[in-house]
């Protein structure tokens, strides 16, 4: 143990946050005090947490607990605990480093727009270096529960940070702020009361200040030699919902989310029966910058018996709602429960269960009854949400049912179409759901295997989005209507399509019966088959799958993911009433750049990329040419 001083650096990216978070959070510079606290509760709860297999950590000193004081001649503000403390190693890869998972993402999607980056770092959560908006220097002293010395870190939220090797009485965390110049507001019993309990009524150990008496003498405030406390220090979860006002469950929602903004919608149940438990359940308002990193972390607190057991505990939600925040406090298991007991639990099955229901019936009531709330939670947690529905198949109906889309009834990109909506609109004689995929809203939107559904005025869902192709391949029907691409297969338009116009596609197969072979050999290589639509009103020509076959766009997404995608050739489709068409049938000398430049423009309004881009630059400049020179 390196028992010396030391000055060490900041990590670049503190130095970055402690910068801007000084700057732009000023205006709600109180929070520290809610930050500070939250720490001191939760290093309170790994206390009992480690307790639980080392009883002897609590030594002396059973009663955990928070103490608030400040002294006016120092211009000091002390937050200390009776925790878990700290060693030297901890204290500087705790308070010198940003561990989070996603931090130089974060960092980069920073605008220097002081309002909109105080929304980002209030999401990003500031903990700890928030004491740095009051103070110019933050003094740690800290003594971890089983060790003897204590370590003092010291830091003035500049480049760096020192630490020394000290003594305190007992194990835990004392933090210091010597305050900046004009905070001296702060230095109050009122004022420091009142911030607690705005921020901090719901933390379940008792936070104590000195009670005050007013000296006549003195003409002032002093302070007795005797504690009050001045939070609730009740369970929030565990009280009647009666009891709880709005803004207590939202104080709540950012001590346990780490949210600077309030939740969008929770949900609070006391469950009985076979399996007892609490559950407080929130959905954020925003989704976090690390929602899709592989490492991220799931937002549900483990208590069990009121003894906080685990953050981060990922059996009780299913990967999808893995944006949810609360707190689950069982009644049955047992408190030494571990991950691996977790995994394999049929109680904690039951719990994930009850909870996975009680989220979807939360949203079901937002897009029922709330539906802009709804729609701003679409905005944030779609992408998630369609994730469910191949992951959660007990509830895949109830999933469907809450997915919003884009689709040419309004051509917009605000995905607010439900599937019900869709079918409620269904054409007469139309008996399945039409979607496209494509790597974006606007390459979906104009695609030409559009063109015959827009003719007939028939909707189709768009799909552009990563995970579109999952959902795809996951939900094969809603209230019975098949979902089908309209860029595979044959086109069976069934009722939607007249006798003359099958009639009409008929004949023209048998007349562009030698064009089509003749394409298909110019091709050889590229495509599967060549065959004559009616999907096409505009284009010459476009490429589908066949049925079994990937679709190109997942194919694509695959290969660009550096994974294998089989690869299968598509079916080129050609527009028989399209000029171009028509004028190949007595093309000779030019025939197979022209077959060609079909393919290739067909590829690419499909978002695919050329094998040839300058092969196919130079023959359309050819035609150009050729078409100038008449
Ligand atoms: P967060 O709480 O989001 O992890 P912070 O910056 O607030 O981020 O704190 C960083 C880490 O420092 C905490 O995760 C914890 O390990 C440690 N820490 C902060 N305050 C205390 C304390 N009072 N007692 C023990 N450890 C603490």
């Amino acid at each position: 143990m390196g028992a010396q001083h030391e000055t060490l650096a900041f990590q670049a990216e503190v130095k970055q946050l402690l910068h801007l978070m000084i700057h732009s959070l000023y205006s709600n510079k109180e929070i520290f005090l809610r930050e500070l606290i939250s720490n001191a509760s939760d290093a309170c709860d790994k206390l009992r947490f480690e307790a639980l297999a080392d009883n002897g950590l609590y030594g002396d000193d059973p009663d955990l607990k928070i103490r608030v004081a400040f002294d006016k001649a120092a211009r000091t503000i002390t937050i200390s605990d009776n925790g878990i403390g700290m060693n030297r190693e901890e204290a500087i890869s705790n308070l010198g480093t940003i561990a989070k998972s996603g931090t130089k993402e974060f960092f980069n999607k920073l605008s220097g727009d002081q309002a909109k980056d105080a929304n980002l770092i209030g999401q990003f959560g500031v903990g700890f270096y928030s004491g740095f908006i009051v103070a110019k220097k933050i003094t740690v002293i800290t003594r971890r529960a089983g060790l003897a010395e204590a370590v003092k870190w010291e830091s003035a939220g500049e480049g760096d940070f020192t630490l020394d090797p000290a003594e305190k009485a007992g194990r835990g965390t004392d933090v210091i702020l010597e305050l900046r110049d004009d905070e001296d507001e702060l230095l109050s019993n009122w004022k420091l009361k009142s911030i607690i309990t705005k921020y901090s009524d719901h933390i379940t150990l008792p936070i104590l200040m000195k009670k005050e008496e007013w000296d006549k003498d003195k003409n002032e405030y002093v302070a007795l030699d005797e504690d009050e406390t001045v939070n609730q220090a009740t369970a929030l979860w565990t009280r009647s919902k009666n009891d709880i006002s709005e803004e207590q469950y939202q104080e709540f929602y950012k001590h346990v989310a780490h949210d600077s903004e309030p939740a969008l919608a929770y949900t609070h149940n006391r469950v009985e029966g076979r399996q007892e438990y609490i559950q407080l359940l929130y959905v954020p308002q925003r989704a976090p910058f690390d929602l899709f990193e592989r490492e991220r972390k799931n937002g549900i607190k483990l208590y069990v018996r009121r003894v906080f057991i685990m953050d981060d505990a990922e059996q009780l939600m299913p990967q999808y709602l893995r944006f949810v925040k609360g707190v689950i406090d069982s009644n049955d298991l047992p408190l030494n429960v571990s991950r691996e007991i977790l995994q394999e639990s049929r109680d904690v099955r039951a719990i994930r269960e009850g909870s996975t229901k009680r989220v979807l019936s939360l949203l079901e009531d937002l897009a029922e009854n709330q539906k802009e709330k709804y729609a701003g939670f679409w905005k944030e947690f779609g992408r998630v949400m369609k994730e469910g529905a191949g992951e959660d198949h007990a509830n895949k109906e109830r999933i469907a049912k809450l997915l919003r889309f884009s689709t040419t009834h309004n051509d917009t990109e605000v995905q607010d179409i439900s599937l019900a909506d869709y079918v409620g609109r269904m054409k007469e004689g139309q008996d399945k759901i039409y979607y496209v995929t494509a790597d974006s809203f606007l390459a979906a939107k104009n695609s030409p295997h559009l063109e015959v559904f827009r003719k007939k005025g028939i909707e189709v869902v768009l799909l552009y989005e990563r995970v579109d192709e999952w959902l795809a391949s996951h939900l094969n029907e809603f209230e019975g209507k098949q979902l089908v691409s309209v860029a595979k297969g044959d086109l069976d338009l069934g009722k939607l399509e007249d006798e003359a116009e099958k009639k009409e596609q008929k004949d023209s197969e048998e007349e562009f019966k030698d064009l089509t072979a003749k394409i298909k050999e110019a091709l050889t290589g590229k495509v599967k088959e060549v065959r004559v639509t009616h999907r096409l009103t505009d284009s010459p020509a476009c490429l589908v799958s066949d049925q079994f076959d990937m679709s190109g766009n997942l194919a694509r997404l695959l290969k660009a993911a550096g994974q294998q995608a089989p690869d299968s050739q598509p079916i080129m489709e050609i527009n028989p009433k399209h000029p171009l068409v028509t004028r190949l049938k007595h093309e000779e000398a030019k025939f197979a750049d022209w077959s060609r430049l079909l393919f290739d423009q067909a590829l690419l309004a499909e978002g695919g990329q050329l094998e040839d881009p300058a092969g196919f630059v130079k023959r359309i400049n050819e035609m150009l040419m050729a078409s100038a020179a008449k």
